[in-house]
């Protein structure tokens, strides 16, 4: 059975700094061109925490020793970030499809998503961003202004406001594309984050979350499957305890049961259990799968992964 897929890219799938990247996506575009020769529709998103924190750290430090440097604002950190990620994703994609003799158009789409202006988030930034810091290293660092957090037992990181995508600004051209036969990567870094003014989009200071964004995007294209490829081959309930326990299916009951008994940590497992949650709702016959880039087709042949489903 072919299906529309979007399929979101976690961390692992991009590897941190450009060396590392470069590497990463020529498995990563192996990966998606076996879902394409497989005869799926396939829209790629991705996320971009150490990316977007990358360029925003740079332009800081770049901005305290050259006064005329300008600070960022985070929504054109992440539009840069969208740029630099999309352009090493689309070339290895390129040449995946063309080692393999499909004929297949690949671009990648800046992207904005609105947001509320008035989500509480923008009062209580949750969203890890960057590289990861030491203890010391972190409080220096909130003394100067920043918002740090520990992050499920890696170390501390910066963090920003992750308010909810309402709208995919751009969703009738992934649609079109889509419909066309080309691949096109969107929503990257959970999007632009934008706030609609009348017929102006203002940048707003915030990361979206991938998986929600990706969640949403699956929705307005009508997509079949949300898949969203990540570090673990499945979702568990008491992860990393002794009663571990890995799940293969999970009902939107009972994820929502173990979503409120705390399974999934904040920042990491959590938003992709309840974007999963989301669209597999969101109407009769969505189905959302998690696993790992590796697993991603035995995953759709329901073989393995955690499949959130009615
Ligand atoms: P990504 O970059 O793909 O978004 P994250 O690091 O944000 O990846 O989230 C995936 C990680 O979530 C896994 O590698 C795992 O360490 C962690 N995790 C936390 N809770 C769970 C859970 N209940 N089941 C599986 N993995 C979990
Ligand atoms: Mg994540």
């Amino acid at each position: 059975m072919n299906k529309k897929i979007v399929l979101a890219l976690g961390g692992n799938a991009l590897g941190e700094g450009l060396a590392e990247q470069m590497q990463a996506v020529k498995t990563t575009a192996r990966a998606i061109v076996d879902l394409i020769e497989h005869g799926h529709q396939v829209v790629v998103t991705h996320g971009n925490g150490p990316q977007v924190g990358m360029i925003n750290l740079a332009f800081e430090a770049a901005a305290k020793s050259e006064a005329h440097t300008p600070m960022l604002p985070m929504s054109v950190c992440v539009a840069l970030s969208q740029g630099y990620i999309g352009y090493d994703l689309q070339n290895a994609l390129r040449e995946e499809l063309l080692d393999r003799n499909i004929v297949k158009p690949v671009a990648t789409l800046i992207t904005q998503v609105i947001v509320n202006g008035s989500d509480p988030a923008f009062l209580n930034p949750t969203k890890p961003i960057g590289s990861f810091f030491t203890k010391a290293e972190a409080s220096q660092l909130t003394k100067n202004g920043y918002n740090m957090v520990e992050d499920a037992g890696r170390g501390y990181r910066r963090v920003v406001a992750s308010p909810k995508p309402i709208d995919i600004v751009e969703k009738e051209t992934v649609r079109a594309m889509m419909e066309a036969g080309q691949v096109v990567i969107t929503v990257g870094g959970g999007g632009i984050p934008v706030i609609r003014e009348g017929n102006h989009l203002r940048g707003a200071s915030a990361v979206i979350d991938k998986d929600w964004a990706s969640a949403k995007l699956a929705e307005m294209i009508d997509a079949d499957m949300l898949i969203i490829l990540t570090a673990v081959e499945k979702v568990a309930i008491n992860f990393g305890k002794p009663n571990e326990q890995w799940l293969e299916q999970l009902s939107i009951a009972d994820a929502q049961r173990f979503i409120e008994e705390g399974h999934f940590a904040k920042g990491s497992m959590l938003p992709k259990v309840e974007a999963a949650v989301a669209f597999a709702e969101s109407k009769p016959g969505r189905q959302a799968l998690i696993t790992v880039l590796s697993k991603a087709q035995q995953g759709i042949e329901g073989k393995t992964g955690t499949v959130i489903s009615h």
